[in-house]
């Protein structure tokens, strides 16, 4: 037998934090050590993404995974056994022809994904090394933590923003504790501005955990956050970042933006684009144009200055569109969620690819998390400097962030937090 062989492979139903199904997978190696990890799965999912199998129909409201489920324990299982567990580049390989699709849509790439997350972590445990470290013998850069603490767009409730996230970016901390304990009085501070404008029901958490009140301006929105990082005296620490995931109040037909109750065109974004980040300390703007509209993003790029454009919809992690799109200095950061891609190695290579071009990468959540944190692990791995997962107060967030913690008191002098140089820590 060879050295860490999968012995066996097994998926089974669990639900994500949307009262949704969801994929847990088991790989045995040498019938002695396991590796498990549950697929996060996305709800303002770009239309590049690779497919996930679904069941469709009246249950679950069509959200059901138990077909994606055989598929693990059935084709996957089949074409796994006997491999070794290490190699992953081969093992997803095999995934990839296996399912034969160029977007994963005939096994699922949720079933993919959490076969491919659950290989990692299981030749971590057989090697017996934490799984950042088993991923890369120089991961020591923690990230800073870019807390979303008030949502809008498909996360808000009712009448508010259509931005879909509006984050505090805490660069001036000196570790990822001090990141959290600042926004923590931050995010609580806020919550009693809000409470005096809104009333009690404010302080309610909405899908993805941030505020969301029915406030349409987008502007007013930051004057509430940057109120409350002046009450707490961190504005030299704190930031602004901000996901506007525009695809989603893009008329693709007319061609128009639906921003603020008006029709705007790309050059009437920008322009709005360009007095926002004028009037705020804003240095992070996810997807603030269509995934297709490339030649916002090459304006976003060249004329809002100093500020990070990062690409969600836009790249979705596809190694592919990243090779398209890095040359027409269309963005400048990749948001990676290894799911968009849906194997471990193929979501490492995009990360590659934005890295040899100078790109700044901001791993990240998805809005339907469980426990899994295994994005920390991933992050770490990445050495990438910045990552993005939600706001500190449910348990599937909060299990990314006590695993940040606990890899920060692991490393001790070791761990570097990547604080200003988030752009490019690899240096660091
Ligand atoms: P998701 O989106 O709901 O698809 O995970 C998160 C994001 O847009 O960054
Ligand atoms: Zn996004």
């Amino acid at each position: 037998m060879k050295k860490y062989t999968i012995t066996n492979v097994h998926a089974r139903l669990v639900f994500n934090c949307l009262y949704t199904p969801a994929i847990e997978t088991v790989v045995e190696v040498d019938n002695t050590y396991t590796g498990s990890a549950i697929n996060p799965q996305g709800q303002s999912t770009g239309l590049s993404e690779a497919r996930e199998v679904l069941d469709g129909g009246r249950r679950f409201g069509g959200l059901g995974c138990d077909q994606a489920i055989v598929n693990v324990n059935t084709e996957i299982r089949n074409a796994l056994l006997g491999m070794d567990v290490t190699d992953q580049a081969e093992i997803d390989r095999r995934l990839i022809a296996l399912d034969g699709t160029p977007d994963k849509s005939r096994l699922g790439a949720n079933a993919i994904v959490s076969v491919s997350a659950a290989v990692a972590r299981a030749a971590a445990n057989a090697v017996g090394l934490p799984l950042y470290r088993f991923l890369n013998n120089n991961a020591h850069i923690l990230p800073v933590p870019m807390l979303s603490t008030m949502d809008g767009g498909h996360y808000g409730l009712g009448a508010a923003s259509e931005i879909q996230e509006f984050n505090l970016f805490p660069i001036g901390a000196g570790s990822v504790r001090e990141a959290v304990e600042i926004c923590r009085e931050v995010h609580f501070t806020l919550g009693n501005i809000l409470e005096k404008e809104y009333g009690p029901m404010a302080r309610l958490a909405s899908n993805a955990g941030g505020y969301s009140v029915p406030c349409r301006s987008c502007a007013r929105t930051f004057d509430y956050i940057v109120s409350a990082i002046d009450a707490c005296g961190y504005s030299e620490k704190i930031k602004l970042g901000m996901d506007c995931a525009s695809s989603h109040w893009y008329d693709k037909e007319a061609g128009l933006y639906q921003f603020e109750g008006e029709q705007r065109t790309t050059q009437e974004m920008m322009k709005y684009w360009k007095k926002l980040v004028r009037d705020y300390p804003i240095i992070s703007m996810e997807d603030p144009f269509d995934e297709d509209d490339i030649e916002g993003f090459r304006m976003a790029t060249a004329e809002l200055e100093g500020v990070q454009i990062v690409g969600d919809d836009f790249f979705t992690t596809n190694p592919g569109r990243l090779r398209e799109r890095i040359p027409m200095n269309a963005g400048n950061a990749l948001l990676w969620k290894y799911n968009q891609i849906g194997t471990i190695t193929e979501a490492f290579y995009a990360a590659e690819i934005a890295k040899s071009n100078g790109y700044g990468i901001q791993a990240s959540e998805r809005s339907g998390e469980s426990e899994d944190s295994i994005l920390s692990d991933f992050t770490v791995a990445l050495n990438c400097g910045q990552v993005k997962t939600g706001t500190l107060i449910r348990t599937e967030r909060v299990s990314k962030y006590n695993r940040f913690l606990q890899i920060e008191e692991e490393l001790g002098k070791e761990a570097v937090y990547a604080g200003s140089f988030f752009r490019k820590p690899f240096m660091k």
